[in-house]
């Protein structure tokens, strides 16, 4: 037994949202069958929609980030992370959310660290 996971969809190409499951399943099934040859009858095919899930980045993305980058070093101890900044899988968000965290730490060191010096 296996599972196969397909994702359908992207930025401008919201046919889908309109498809029946039933249209979506074959539409998937002939291309997955074209593309590995598939036999035999699915168990399940379970179709969740999520509609607005994976965030699309336009062109100019980096641009965007380089901007707000520099607008937040104004910001000591403002963070932003999420899979709609630099990657939209787990392992970039993980990597993301680790660097926050570690400079998060930091500013919050330097904080108390000054403020008890001011005391
Ligand atoms: C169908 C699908 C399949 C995927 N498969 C994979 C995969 O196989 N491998 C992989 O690496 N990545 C996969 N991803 C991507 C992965 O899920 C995302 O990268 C990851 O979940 C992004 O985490 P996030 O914290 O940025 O956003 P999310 O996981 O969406 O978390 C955001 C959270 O913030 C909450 N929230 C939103 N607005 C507010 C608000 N105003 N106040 C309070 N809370 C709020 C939401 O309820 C949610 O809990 C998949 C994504 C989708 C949609």
């Amino acid at each position: 037994m296996v599972l196969i996971r397909c994702m359908v969809g992207r930025h401008g190409d919201n046919r889908w949202t309109t498809m029946t499951e039933t249209a979506l399943v074959r539409r998937v099934r002939d291309e997955v069958d074209d593309a590995m040859g598939l036999v035999g009858t699915p168990i399940e095919q379970p179709v969740p929609r999520r509609p607005r899930g994976m965030p699309q980045y336009l062109v100019g993305h980096e641009g965007r980030l380089d901007v707000i980058d520099t607008t937040l070093t104004e910001l000591p101890g403002l963070f932003l992370t999420g899979s709609a900044y630099r990657g939209v899988g787990l392992a970039s968000f993980i990597a993301e959310r680790t660097a926050a965290a570690i400079v998060s730490a930091r500013v919050a060191h330097e904080a108390t660290t000054t403020s008890a010096l001011a005391d």
